[in-house]
């Protein structure tokens, strides 16, 4: 008799301990897809992670068909083809939120280098390198003046269009967050190709850790510690062709000259809370190259920067450096602004 009640006591708390294990336990959920052309990939912890990161899913593959150039049913192929359109009020609130940066980066980010773009084929993939002439023509339809947004309509100038590529990500990736937290998430890890959100800590509450890409080796130079912030990084090195003449040519133009980036910049990582400021300005600070972009960041606020050179030169943000430890066996030197 006895022996059984102790057997029944022990069987009960088996099931008391597995229950608690069970109902505990942070649940965790990923999902993987390809959007925005790119793979993309979202982790969250928590009892509503999965429906959570289903919504998030669902969000940025409607975005990507509102804010795709290509698809002919987005809001912004109808307005390059039309000149104008009333748009979706969310890419009304990114297109203008572009102009707005382009504006403040004196022109170094512009949503409307879209015409030069196409004659460099990187949207389609179809590689070309325009001559000069062409080059002066297109140069023309650039401007982010040229672009307008009243309540939910946009307005071009004749021949002016739009590619929103430098921003949609970490637009997309804030309107994640929202939906994550609204959703009862705190925890959660949203990767957007390039484009990195780090919302809460990990889910034992100890920063995100993430890598930063070397540009020149299929490795990191080093990682960032992250909580509730987003990294983003661009460089020509993501997305670039090799002329017959053996040069290279990235993605990411100089819209004062219409030709692909070529300073002394590798990358450039911003880091920030905001991560459709973090999109913007990393394209940005890499239009303009490694002086311009310190000065921006000594005269701005609400945002860090790890700039690498062609040097070998990792430029580090004071606060920043403060999270980041360089990799081992890496040659470069890093300054600290
Ligand atoms: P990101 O990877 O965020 O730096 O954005 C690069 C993408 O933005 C390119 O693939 C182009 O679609 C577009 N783009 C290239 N140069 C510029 C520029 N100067 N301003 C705005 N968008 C650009
Ligand atoms: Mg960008």
């Amino acid at each position: 008799m006895k022996n059984r009640i102790l057997l029944t006591a022990l069987l009960l708390s088996v099931f008391v301990l597995i229950g608690c294990f069970i109902f505990v336990r942070p649940t965790e959920h990923t999902e993987t897809f390809f959007a925005m052309d790119t793979f993309m990939s979202v982790t969250a912890y928590g009892r509503q992670a999965e429906e959570a990161v289903l919504k998030v899913r669902e969000a940025i593959i409607r975005e990507d068909a509102l804010w795709s150039v290509t698809n002919e049913r987005s809001d912004i192929f109808l307005v390059n083809r039309k000149g104008s359109g009333e748009v979706d009020s969310e890419t009304a609130e990114l297109v203008s939120f572009a102009l707005d940066m382009a504006k403040e980066t004196g022109g170094a980010l512009d949503p409307t280098v879209y015409p030069i773009l196409s004659e460099w084929g990187f949207t389609k993939s179809e590689h070309n390198v325009p001559s000069e002439e062409v080059i002066e023509e297109k140069l023309k339809l650039v401007g982010y003046e040229r672009a307008n947004v009243r309540d939910n309509t946009i307005t071009l100038s004749e021949g002016t269009q739009l590619d929103l590529g430098a921003v949609a990500k970490g637009f997309a990736s804030n309107k994640a967050v929202e939906i994550l937290t609204k959703n009862g998430v705190n925890s959660a890890l949203i990767y957007l190709g390039g484009n990195i959100y780090a919302l809460g800590g990990k889910s034992d509450g100890r920063p995100w850790l993430i890598g930063v890409q070397d540009p020149v080796a299929l490795d990191n130079v080093g990682v960032l510690e992250l909580v509730d912030a987003a990294a983003v990084t661009s460089g020509n090195y993501e997305r670039y062709f090799t002329a017959d003449d053996g040069t290279t040519y990235g993605h990411i133009i100089d819209p004062a000259t219409g030709y692909p980036v070529d300073n002394d910049l590798l990358s450039v990582t911003v880091v920030s809370p905001d991560g459709a400021v973090c999109d913007a300005l990393s394209t940005a600070l890499f239009v303009m190259g490694s002086e311009r972009a310190e000065k921006y960041f000594l005269s701005h606020s609400g945002f860090e920067i790890l700039l690498i050179t062609k040097s070998d030169e990792i430029i580090i943000s004071s606060a920043l450096a403060e999270k980041f430890t360089l990799a081992d066996r890496k040659n470069y030197t890093v300054r600290v602004i």
